[in-house]
């Protein structure tokens, strides 16, 4: 029997895994859940023996029932190989009595590779199993880091494009040179004159444009999002959680059994959510503790029971997790509102109208697993910096958030229980943000300086995604207005 998935928001919807990965988001506006969350079926001695894309197959099957065994092995090696720079593709360094799994060891050194690797693989699978023959042009809208993770997932995958949109001034220079850089004959990256909700909006418009669609279809082609929404997005994040326990068993730094706890800096709430799938899933995870930075719209949520985003946008040092609308937050809600799409839907709808929502005491009874707080800007730079005082180990601002809401939790609690912290940037990333906080006196160096004193104090040669733009030439140069993107799209696709 095929695990089906089911809309948020309309108890009528039913479909296949493949299903919803191609269609990413439900007609009806809501997300694809799972009707039950799978057991693992394996023991975690059987799981600790096991390499990652062994546990990522053990886990993944659960989800996707309805790929073969062949199908989904293939996506998986695909995804999973060199493009890491490390066999075990994640890896736990124990620093300051915390385990920080390191998930930043793709082609764009952020967790959005985990998931980004794979996706372009599972959709292209998708899209065979259900007999779509026109090519899949992955359209994207980014303030960063998405942009890049998904250029890199989906360059050079057959039966694919992928075009980027990103305001002209609003990324950092590394971000830009990153995509702009971007190799692969199939990839389009357009610079917008105008700001990331403009290039957002343009998005969504074009999604929505029915005309478009039938001459696109003509042509031989459909729109697709690699948007973190994507089912095929957050079940390969619920392989790193077990893949982490299954080390930590494998070192004896574990007994079997023994909980845990997980520490995620949160935007969207997709990886926290993985967490908690892999928690129900039978893995021995105590507390989800849920980091947030000066947006804190989770914390106020967690303590409250209200989620209310009418409040001003913050600009911080960790801008993955400037977001006042988690997206991910939905599936939780339709969860502990007993997997009621009418009572989801009272609260979407509050959100979308009144930008806020309340959620009842019923259902507020089943947040006890999660722990909410926050990291302002001064505490997550000095968090970084007392961090490598102590122990020489460099993290970066997202991380910085989450291991300051773990001490936050720790003097709070009291609590000793053994805990990963999901550890979701390379420092090099954010080299700026990172050296500043380590000393004032760094300010005044290039970036391309900073990055070669990070890896000076910190040990660690500088990663080859960070060396390759050095010296890459640019590969894309076009600019539009935000009035032209559609006519872009239709150039790049040389359809009329
Ligand atoms: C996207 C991102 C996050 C937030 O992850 P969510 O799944 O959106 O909660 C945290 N840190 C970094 C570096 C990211 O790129």
């Amino acid at each position: 029997m095929d695990l089906l998935y089911r809309s948020t928001r309309d108890d009528s919807v039913s479909v296949t895994a493949s299903q919803a990965i191609l269609k990413g988001l439900s007609a009806d506006g809501g997300l694809f859940v799972p009707e039950s969350i799978p057991t693992l079926e394996i023991s975690l001695e059987a799981l600790s023996k096991m390499s990652y894309t062994e546990v990522a197959y053990e886990v993944m099957k659960l989800f996707l029932t309805d790929f073969t065994e062949q199908e989904l092995k293939d996506c998986i090696t695909k995804a999973y190989d060199s493009k890491f720079d490390t066999d075990e593709i994640t890896t736990l360094v124990k620093a300051d009595g915390a385990y920080y799994l390191e998930l930043f060891h793709g082609s764009t050194i952020a967790f959005k590779d985990m998931a980004l690797s794979i996706l372009p693989h599972l959709l292209t699978t998708s899209a065979k199993k259900n007999n779509v023959k026109n090519d899949i042009v992955i359209l994207t809208a980014t303030s960063g880091d998405t942009g890049k993770a998904a250029l890199a997932g989906f360059a050079d995958v057959k039966g694919t494009k992928i075009i980027v949109f990103y305001p002209k001034n609003g990324v950092s220079p590394i971000q830009e040179k990153q995509m702009i850089t971007q190799k692969g004959d199939n990839t389009y990256v357009v610079a917008i004159n105008g700001n990331f909700d403009d290039a957002q909006t343009g998005v969504k418009k074009i999604f929505g444009d029915k005309e478009l669609e039938i001459v696109m279809d003509q042509a031989g082609y459909q729109f697709s999002s690699a948007n973190s929404i994507n089912i095929g997005r957050l079940v390969p994040q619920i392989v790193y959680y077990v893949y982490a326990y299954s080390r930590l068993l494998a070192h004896e730094e574990l007994k079997s059994g023994e909980k845990i706890n997980a520490v995620v800096p949160t935007g969207n709430f997709g990886n926290i959510l993985a967490a908690f799938y892999a928690k129900n899933m039978g893995l021995p995870i105590d507390k989800l503790i849920c980091a947030s930075n000066d947006n804190k719209v989770l914390y106020d949520f967690f303590i409250t029971g209200t989620y209310d985003r009418n409040r001003e946008f913050m600009l911080t040092s960790s801008p993955s997790m400037d977001i006042l609308i988690s997206s991910n937050l939905e599936r939780l809600i339709y969860r502990i509102a007993g997997s009621s799409a009418d009572k989801n839907n009272e609260m979407m709808n509050a959100l979308k109208t009144a930008g806020k929502y309340d959620i009842t005491d019923d259902m507020k009874q089943h947040l006890t697993d999660f722990y909410g707080n926050y990291a302002k800007e001064e505490e997550t730079a000095s968090t970084i910096k007392q961090l490598y005082e102590d122990t020489n180990y460099i993290i970066d601002t997202h991380t910085a958030v989450a291991a300051c809401v773990y001490k936050k939790y720790k003097a709070e609690t009291g609590d000793t229980t053994k805990s990963v912290i999901a550890s979701t940037a390379s420092p090099f990333k954010f080299t700026r943000s990172v050296m500043v906080a380590i000393n004032s006196k760094y300010e005044s160096m290039s970036d391309f300086e900073l990055v070669d004193e990070l890896s000076k104090i910190s040990g660690v040669i500088v990663p080859d995604a960070i060396e390759e733009i050095r010296i890459a030439p640019v590969l894309h140069n076009t600019v539009c207005e935000v009035n032209e993107m559609c006519s872009t799209i239709k150039e790049i696709l040389k359809i009329k």
